[in-house]
């Protein structure tokens, strides 16, 4: 479906055969017991942080967790690196999302699912309860909607628990403990959104990652590209997109904090030329999350920025009702 370029293959190939050599040295080391890892961690290596980061939480001081994919990269586009091969070659556990986020790296993944657990959290979720496009493409953003994200978690907390048993107990009260804050942002969140003057609860970005977080909020939702950056978007697009601003007078457009800009900056021209001032809106995170460190480095965080982000840009200018 996706095409490589000829570098890629080339670089994949050389990676899988690194990741071969590591796998079978790694094999002897443990004799294949998974949970062998330094200090009695058990080592997890995912792609996205939005994954990372919650499983660090429910993993406690008994995981030690690697993102492969940090701030503003774009998992859609991503290639494993000789460096991430080395990681997952050291790890008791690996998960992706899945639902071909992680497009590039469909042939790593089968490779090093030979020799360990490595499982799309996203893909355990019921299919009935995912979005799809216009041609049948799964969308792979699930992220976005707090109660399937949690679905996702919670299949990722069973994979610690088969790695580790003894510390089920652990695990499952750490769970509970961030799904209770998970709920209430959830239930924040949609009393905050619900606020936006109904006309204006369109939400504009360049690529469609944020179908999950519409559909939870009530909110519709326009992207330039398609459910992959890999999409193309065309001028029709671009001027369909400003028709709808003009006509529901959406105040603001959003850029990605992992998407070139350019495609919503060429909407904010074509408004203006047609007399209609539409401001950029803010930079909100979608397949990335914020810095490691920051409040927007955290799922929670991400969540919530963009939330206040879309929340004071669609609501002002005289029509919010806070
Ligand atoms: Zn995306």
């Amino acid at each position: 479906m996706r095409s490589y370029g000829l570098k890629n293959v080339k670089t994949l190939g050389a990676a899988l055969v690194t990741l071969a050599l590591l796998t079978t040295a790694c094999a002897q080391d443990n004799g294949g017991n998974a949970a062998a890892g330094g200090e009695g961690r058990i080592e997890v290596v995912t792609t996205i942080s939005q994954i990372a980061e919650p499983v660090s939480v429910i993993g406690g001081d008994k995981v030690n967790v690697q993102s492969l994919m940090g701030p503003g990269v774009d998992p859609h586009l991503y290639t494993a690196t000789q460096g991430d091969i080395a990681k997952l070659g050291d790890a008791d556990l690996i998960l992706y999302s899945g639902l071909h986020l992680e497009g590039q790296m469909s042939e790593v993944f089968e490779e090093i699912g030979k020799t360990r657990p490595t499982v799309a959290i996203s893909e355990q979720i019921p299919e009935d309860q995912l979005l799809k496009d216009g041609e049948g493409a799964t969308d792979p953003h699930v992220w976005f909607d707090i109660e399937l994200w949690k679905q996702a978690l919670e299949h990722a907390t069973e994979e610690l628990k088969k790695l580790s048993p003894e510390d089920a107990g652990a695990f499952e009260e750490n769970k509970a403990a961030y799904f209770a804050e998970l709920d209430a942002l959830n239930e924040a969140s949609k009393a905050k959104l619900a606020e936006i003057p109904e006309a204006r609860r369109t939400l504009v970005t360049a690529h469609d990652a944020f179908g999950y977080f519409g559909r939870a909020n009530g909110i519709k939702v326009v992207g330039l590209q398609g459910l992959s950056t890999e999409d193309e978007f065309g001028v029709s697009d671009i001027d369909d997109t400003i028709d709808l601003l003009l006509e529901n007078g959406i105040p603001a457009v959003f850029v990605e904090s992992s998407i070139n800009p350019k495609s919503i900056e060429a909407v904010i021209e074509g408004a203006k030329s047609q007399g209609h001032e539409v401001v950029l809106g803010g930079e909100l995170f979608s397949d990335a999350m914020g810095e490691a460190g920051t409040p927007e480095g955290t799922y929670l965080g991400m969540y919530g920025h963009n939330v206040d982000t879309i929340y004071e840009a669609l609501s002002g200018g005289g029509g919010g009702s806070e």
